[in-house]
């Protein structure tokens, strides 16, 4: 299958291989896509850096989607290795354990900022820079959850970061469509990575979704990946806007 031959693009929140952003990664390869990939911090880098070079990427870069001068140095770099790219993965979020601990109204001022900033507004920095190296016809995949239209026990100011993420996704797509760019989400179900870790209680999670979802499991990087790479594929040339729900049907499951 070579659904993404000549193809190139980015990916941004890969931190180790239980990573949803390693599912996607393994998937675009496997389809013929040639990949950049950003790390966070210099510990991290230690993790993503074989991860990335195992898929035959060049480009490994760090990046704090906070730090306006690393997102645009990514782009910059982008466009000078390749001229153009034809896809951007956003698969970035974090909020303050404490914050996730505490009741929803306790949440501080900094930690929602910080929340907003980190897993909501990055897409749209990131669609900034993203766009004037991007070809027509692109697309800009990002990674959410249920929380942003249910209150999810202890899923708090992720919640609101998530509704924030769904609500920019749909205005990115209104503002890039012309140019045939597509921008859409993924709402997975839970899924064990590091940032899962950070969720108060996240096994009982894990075994209400494996319990009620129609498919009676949970659903896996692979599987996110294998969405991801429909909506970044001219296989969904008509699909933007939407919220794409990889979560074994649970949240379509009032049992
Ligand atoms: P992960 O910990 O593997 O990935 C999160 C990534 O965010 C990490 O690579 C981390 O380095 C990056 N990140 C955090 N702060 C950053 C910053 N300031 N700048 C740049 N990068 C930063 O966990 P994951 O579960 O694979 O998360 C990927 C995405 O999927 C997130 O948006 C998450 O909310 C979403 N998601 C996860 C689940 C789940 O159950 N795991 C379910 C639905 C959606």
């Amino acid at each position: 299958m070579s659904l993404m031959a000549g193809k190139r693009g980015v990916i941004f929140g890969l931190a180790n291989d239980k990573s949803i952003a390693w599912g996607i990664a393994q998937q675009l390869k496997e389809a013929g896509a040639e990949l950049a990939f950003t790390f966070l911090n210099e510990a991290l880098e230690k993790r993503v850096r074989p991860l990335a070079e195992s898929l035959g990427s060049k480009i490994i870069l760090p990046c704090d989607v906070v730090n306006e001068d690393q997102l645009a140095a990514v782009f910059a770099e982008l466009e000078k290795q390749w001229g153009k790219i034809d896809f951007v993965v956003h698969a970035v979020a974090f909020a303050n354990r404490e914050d996730l601990k505490k009741p929803f109204s306790q949440t501080s001022r900094e930690g929602f900022q910080l929340a907003l900033d980190i897993s909501a507004y990055s897409l749209v920095s990131m669609t900034r820079y993203a766009a004037p190296i991007m070809n027509d016809g692109g697309s800009i995949v990002t990674m959410t959850y249920l929380g942003s239209v249910r209150s999810v026990p202890q899923y708090n100011v992720m919640g609101v970061a998530k509704a924030a993420l769904e609500a920019s996704v749909r205005y990115l797509a209104a503002e890039l469509g012309e140019r045939g760019i597509r921008v859409n989400a993924i709402s997975a179900g839970p899924i064990k990575t590091l940032a899962a870790s950070g969720i108060a209680n996240f096994k009982e999670k894990l075994s209400i979704a494996e319990e009620r979802s129609p498919l009676k499991r949970l659903v896996t990087q692979d599987e996110v990946g294998k969405s991801t790479l429909y909506l970044l594929s001219d296989l969904s040339t008509a699909v933007t806007g939407e919220i794409h729900y990889v979560d074994g049907g649970f949240s379509n499951n009032a049992g």
